[in-house]
């Protein structure tokens, strides 16, 4: 009898949580906080900054602030939607600090806003690796769940082992330049396997460049000619670059007009 009235119990609770539920919102947006039914909603997605493209050209390598900002090294092209500053650069650091459930929107934003539309993708996505002790520490891979949400949408595979990273390293902000790459050709391991002659490297934040120079140079000694992109959510300016972004609402105009 007793049991009977508690089951009968948790049956009402749980319609009575299902009915509240359902007037509620999925979520808030994380910049203007406003009740939404993704992470970022319509209206900051359409205020936040993007690379002017095509005015600035897809492959950022070709924009003369980025390519002198950036340490060259085998990768041929980069691909980025905007700049490391305000909207993005908040949405990466918490989408870095316990909140990968902005993965899909970040990803969603690669995928609309970086790439060319028609481009000729690489053949697998290879996320750049993090070491043990971060991953520890972050409980999660974000490189590789940004990997995997941008494979989804664009049917390619991912290698998340094709490289290792080293948890004992020395900082790198003490170093000089020689010194920060000899440092990062020690902190990585290219693990030997089969990859394809076209790959992309996918990192969150292009800061300096040094660890994509880093890996792509790692990458073409082991195998030699290989075609290697440069992907990533944002680039870090070496110089105030205003004329470079323009709002996500141009970019969607442009991209319902083509
Ligand atoms: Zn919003």
């Amino acid at each position: 009898m007793y049991l009977s009235k508690v089951k009968s119990g948790i049956k009402e609770f749980n319609s009575v949580l299902g009915l509240v539920k359902s007037y509620l919102p999925e979520s808030l947006c994380y910049l203007c906080q406003q009740p939404a039914s993704s992470p970022v909603c319509e209206i900051c997605e359409q205020d936040c900054l993007f690379f002017n493209t095509p005015v600035v050209p897809y492959n950022l390598l070709h924009w003369p602030p980025i390519e002198k900002g950036v340490v060259s090294g085998s990768y041929k092209s980069l691909f980025a939607c905007g700049y490391y500053q305000w909207p993005l650069d908040q949405l990466i650091k918490q989408f870095k600090s316990g909140h990968p459930q902005l993965t899909n929107t970040l990803a969603d934003w690669f995928v609309r806003y970086a790439l060319p539309p028609g481009t000729c993708l690489p053949d697998c996505i290879l996320p750049v690796p993090t070491s043990r002790w971060r991953f520890a520490r972050r409980r999660y891979h974000q490189t590789q769940l940004l990997a995997n949400a941008i494979a989804r949408q664009l049917s390619l595979p991912v290698y998340p082992d094709w490289a290792t990273r080293s948890s004992f390293q020395r900082k790198q902000q003490s170093l000089g330049r020689q010194a920060r790459l000899n440092n990062l050709n020690q902190a990585y391991t290219i693990q030997r396997r089969c990859l394809p002659r076209h790959v992309a490297i996918l990192d969150d934040v292009v800061t300096t460049g040094a660890t994509a120079a880093t890996l792509s140079t790692l990458l073409s000694q082991t195998y030699p000619g290989i075609n290697i992109e440069l992907w990533a959510i944002a680039v870090t300016p070496v110089q105030i670059d205003a004329g470079a972004m323009v709002s996500g609402e141009v970019r969607q105009r442009r991209l319902q007009s083509v």
